[in-house]
């Protein structure tokens, strides 16, 4: 199994959050009541969650309820209004994106952002030169470990990526994230457009990816078939966290409850 994990603490101050192999006792991202605004906006009005090395958090919502908002605060993509963002427990909620990304936090956002006219390998690469100097093994060790993960990528490894299908595009954009050799990944909707044979694929790579220590938080708008039991699933509506089931997958008719109690529908159908 390739080991995808945050690896060892090094002298570079930018490297000191990283958790080593074994993971800190404490969770390697925590966010506290973060409220953002757009102008006279209120996207997000308190959010709070944390993941542990190697644990999984799955915010669920509706459009419009605030999840890319909540990927963007806790990337350091856009400032918050109130709350606090933890790394390791140091306070970086003022720390701007790229250095949040050096200290290993890696956002997949929705819509994938790989990048047309590379290859799939050129794209790869481009993920591992973005991986801090002290964290980095050998391009061609840390490319192999992810395309271990996902083989299809072996194969269509010198086309351009504009070729790929939606669901290897999908993986591409996850790989890329990895070649960073993130401690936390942030995926946003990395179901959004894929046939369900296809999410399951990407998502039983997430789940070695638990295995292997990175802490993993995905947005989601409807329910999809997790790897592993996630330490917490978190039901956003209006910017707002209104539900929560820790340690366990909810079932579907809890599900089912809480978005007909919005929508009318079920998970999964159309609003
Ligand atoms: P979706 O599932 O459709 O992507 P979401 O849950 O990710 O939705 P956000 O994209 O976080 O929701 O948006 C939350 C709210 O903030 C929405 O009302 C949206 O219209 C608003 N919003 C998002 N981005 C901006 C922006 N740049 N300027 C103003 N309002 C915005």
């Amino acid at each position: 199994m390739p080991d995808l994990s945050a690896g060892q603490v090094t002298g570079d101050p930018e490297q000191r959050d990283r958790p080593g192999p074994a993971g800190p006792p404490g969770p390697v991202l925590s966010a506290e009541a973060l409220a953002v605004s757009y102008g006279r906006v209120r996207a997000l009005r308190s959010a709070s969650l944390s993941v542990r090395p190697g644990g999984l958090v799955l915010v669920l919502g509706l459009n419009g309820a605030g999840k890319t908002t909540l990927m963007r605060a806790l990337a350091g993509l856009v400032p918050v209004r109130a709350g606090r963002v933890s790394l390791c427990g140091r306070d970086v909620t003022r720390l701007p994106a790229h250095r949040r990304a050096r200290r290993g936090i890696s956002l997949v956002p929705e819509g994938r952002g790989v990048l047309p006219g590379l290859t799939v390998r050129d794209n790869l690469d481009l993920g591992w030169h973005t991986a801090p100097r002290g964290r980095r093994e050998s391009l061609d060790a840390t490319i192999s470990r992810v395309l271990e993960l996902f083989p299809v990528l072996d194969r269509k490894s010198g086309q351009d990526c504009r070729t790929l299908s939606g669901g290897e595009m999908q993986m591409l954009a996850i790989g890329r994230a990895l070649a960073s050799r993130p401690s936390v990944l942030l995926l946003d909707e990395p179901s959004l457009g894929l046939a369900p044979k296809i999410t399951a694929t990407v998502y039983a790579a997430l789940g070695q990816l638990a295995a292997d220590g990175v802490a993993t938080v995905i947005v989601e708008q409807k329910a999809v078939p997790l790897p592993v039991v996630p330490d917490t699933v978190l039901v956003l509506r209006n910017g707002s966290a209104v539900h929560e089931v820790h340690g366990a997958k909810p079932s579907d008719q809890e599900l089912a409850r809480l978005y007909l109690s919005e929508t009318g529908t079920a998970p999964g159908e159309e609003a």
